[in-house]
């Protein structure tokens, strides 16, 4: 299947959220979903721009809300892959309350999130994701606080899916998206996504001399959620591979009593008010 179309990205040339794009479409035609079952919402940045340059239904959001409404989407149609996307000011300063409860409740999409460590739409200021000392227009002394952790965050919300990638590397970005959409249930996948124009620490190099690959290494199990933690905190969450998975885990939708395998969007909902009160029954 082919997950191109003909619209031409305005992301700055070499931006990291290139190969985030790529990276998606891939992972989309390799599992062999259809374009016309794939739906991607996105919030409000430079990464917001996503859902509109990949064949597939988009939605663009608004800003730290891509969560509610990829939610409601699969909810309403469980035939639907859903995929919500965003920066990382998006997903961890105006959305975290939706990052931190969606993960909690588990429902089938997976969210990608491009984080860059820099507010790019806006043309450089601090984000969560920016590291202590970061100066920026808005720090021009430097930040004076430390970047929020995504992997942590994610792992202690109780997510059944956390993994990390780099868009200079999107073979393994790929595999992670690939996967991530196939885990039943809230895959939560951070990318360090470089702002090749106003992030000028966190670059493409800077991550190669810096990341570790835990694809390389033979002792990491991504099944043993105290292993995960501890080598995220070991290599101060500078990790890219899958890096919990508990694939047990039940996705909500599949714990609502009485869901129907049937998707909403697609039963008769012109009740009476005698269907309406047996139809109410059913979840009693
Ligand atoms: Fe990408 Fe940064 Fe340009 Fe935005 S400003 S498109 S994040 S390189």
């Amino acid at each position: 299947k082919d997950f191109r179309n003909d619209i031409k990205p305005n992301w700055c040339p070499g931006c990291g959220d290139f190969a985030v794009q790529a990276a998606i479409q891939r992972a989309a035609a390799n599992i062999g979903i259809e374009p016309e079952n794939f739906a991607i919402v996105s919030g409000i940045g430079c990464s917001g721009r996503i859902s509109g340059y990949i064949n597939a239904y988009g939605f663009h959001g608004i800003h730290g809300r891509a969560l509610p409404i990829a939610q409601g989407l699969k909810m309403a149609n469980r035939e639907l892959t859903v995929l919500a996307a965003g920066g990382d000011g998006d997903g961890f300063a105006i959305g975290t309350n939706h990052t931190i409860h969606s993960i909690r409740r588990n429902i089938d999409i997976t969210y990608v999130v491009m984080d860059n460590q820099i507010y790019g739409l806006t043309k450089g200021q601090t984000s969560p994701r920016s590291a202590f000392g970061t100066k920026t227009k808005s720090t021009p002394k430097g930040s004076i606080e430390p970047s929020i952790r995504p992997l942590e965050l994610a792992i202690s919300a109780g997510a059944g899916f956390v993994a990390q990638g780099f868009s200079g590397d999107l073979a393994q970005l790929t595999k992670i998206i690939e996967e991530g959409m196939k885990h039943k249930g809230f895959a939560f996948i951070n990318v360090f996504s470089p702002c090749v124009t106003f992030n000028k620490v966190n670059t493409y190099e800077w991550f190669k001399e810096n990341i570790i690959n835990l694809d390389n290494d033979p002792d990491f199990d991504s099944s043993n959620r105290s292993l995960a933690v501890q080598k995220v905190m070991e290599h101060d969450g500078l990790v890219t591979g899958i890096i919990y998975k508990d694939s047990e885990r039940e996705s909500y939708e599949n714990l609502v009593p009485n869901f129907k395998q049937t998707p909403l969007i697609k039963q008769d909902m012109s009740l009476s008010r005698e269907d309406f009160t047996s139809f109410l029954k059913e979840f009693e």
